[in-house]
């Protein structure tokens, strides 16, 4: 199966970048990938991308990118990509279905997925009172008590910014020394609303069943495995993200923590003719709407790149 644009990976940015590539008579392929839709799909309300007035749902968002990319043109296939050839023209890409995509430029929109802790009781509330992302659930939690686990830029940050929400913000780090930049570390330590708790795991999430409600934690110790309990109604776990580049490793430069590079304001990557979108490249926004902007960002520069080989 042969394209001008080939699509890899179906989030805001994937849908975005189809929707341009679409509308620029590109005719584009879009492989979905294990979870269509991305990480907006295990979200609940999202009040934060523009566009409608009132609370909307996450998946019911990525279903509506998936309509519109398909009513403008996208040819939308439920596959996954396991390798791809960047070396010779086209470009070819083969699936877990045993199909052969080739390409004449591909968009790489694969995403990355917050790093959880593993505990069943994570899985029960996530949606519910647990969190991986403080600037896209912070304001369910005005005048409440949440706690932030981990130790990096961004569990400070995130407990940094869920104080102008929250009544008090707990970090909960299994060390006592903090892996995030000093001066944030100053800003955290200097916090009023903010209690340090170090030494301590998150052992068990505990609520409601029915509805889904979180009501608090149990912590155990690093150093003595004493369990103690923690009253909040808010967890935000902040132990990382791992980008979603496995199958690109050695075949487009990447950062240390596998993020793909890109040229300064582009998704040009160090492949003529693949772009990359979205929190593929992005350890900082992290947001559907820039992931978005990215993708359309990634269409324009694609379509500039076909003009230039016809
Ligand atoms: P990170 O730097 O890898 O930090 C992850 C934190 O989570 C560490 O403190 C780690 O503990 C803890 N952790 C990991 N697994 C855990 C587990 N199973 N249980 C409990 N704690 C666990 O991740 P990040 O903070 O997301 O940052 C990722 C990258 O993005 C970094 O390069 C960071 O500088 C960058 N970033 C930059 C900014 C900014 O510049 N403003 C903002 C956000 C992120 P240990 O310390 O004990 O390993």
């Amino acid at each position: 199966m042969h394209s001008k644009v080939l699509i890899i990976g179906s989030g805001p940015a994937g849908y975005t970048a189809a929707i341009y590539a679409a509308r620029a008579m590109l005719s584009p392929t879009l492989v979905q990938g294990l979870q269509p839709g991305g990480q907006l799909t295990i979200t609940t309300d999202v009040e934060n991308y523009p566009g409608y007035g009132d609370v909307i749902q996450g998946p019911w968002l990525m279903e509506q990118m998936e309509t519109q990319a398909k009513n403008v043109g996208t040819n939308i296939i439920n596959d996954m990509i396991k390798s791809v050839d960047f070396e010779n023209r086209p470009f070819t890409a083969v699936s877990e279905n045993g199909d052969t995509y080739t390409a004449d430029s591909i968009i790489i929109s694969t995403g990355a997925q917050a790093r959880w802790l593993g505990l069943d009781s994570e899985q029960k509330f996530q949606g519910y009172g647990v969190s991986a992302c403080a600037t896209c659930d912070g304001f369910f939690f005005k005048d409440r008590e949440v706690v932030v686990v981990g130790g990096g830029n961004s569990a400070v940050e995130e407990a940094l910014f869920l104080t102008s929400f929250a009544s008090k913000v707990h970090l909960v780090h299994r060390r006592d020394t903090l892996r995030a930049e000093k001066i944030l570390q100053d800003r955290l330590l200097n916090h009023a609303k903010i209690n340090c708790i170090w030494n301590n795991q998150l052992d068990e999430i505990y609520g409601e069943d029915s509805p889904p409600n979180v009501q608090g934690v149990k912590l155990k110790s690093t150093l003595d495995g004493s369990i103690t309990d923690l009253k909040v109604d808010g967890v935000f776990i902040a132990i990382g993200h791992d980008p979603a580049t496995q199958i690109f490793k050695g075949k487009v430069e990447m950062d240390d923590e596998g993020y793909i590079i890109t040229k300064p304001d582009s998704t040009v990557t160090s492949v003529e003719g693949v772009y990359a979108a979205g929190d593929v490249k992005d350890k900082t926004f992290r947001q559907a709407v820039t992931a978005a902007g990215m993708g359309c960002m990634a269409a324009l520069e694609a379509e500039k790149y076909i003009s230039g080989l016809e």
